[in-house]
């Protein structure tokens, strides 16, 4: 299913689709709670400090390429989307 959002992260009204299956996940037990997916994407990622691991919060609040710089720059690579391969 495709949906459209309008785009947090743009300073005009720009649309962008998302699918509703490409929404990021964090593997928590395998996250250092290091924030770098926090620092880059906070529209969608949060380290819930008490937990000891990031979340997805909003996985649809920014675009995708956003949320692949976070995923890119995880340095244990434990964020995942939901519709990869396995
Ligand atoms: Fe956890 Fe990866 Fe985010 Fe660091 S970048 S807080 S290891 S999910």
């Amino acid at each position: 299913m495709i949906k459209t959002v309008l785009d947090p992260c743009e300073t005009t009204d720009k649309e962008y689709k998302i699918s509703a299956d490409h929404v990021p996940y964090v593997a928590e037990d395998d996250c250092i709670a290091c924030g770098a997916c926090e620092e880059i994407c906070p529209e969608v990622f949060t380290v819930n400090e008490s937990l000891g691991f990031a979340q997805v919060m909003n996985p649809s609040g920014a675009p995708a390429t956003k949320i692949q710089a976070a995923v890119d720059a995880c340095p244990v690579n434990c964020i995942h989307w939901a519709d990869e391969p396995k």
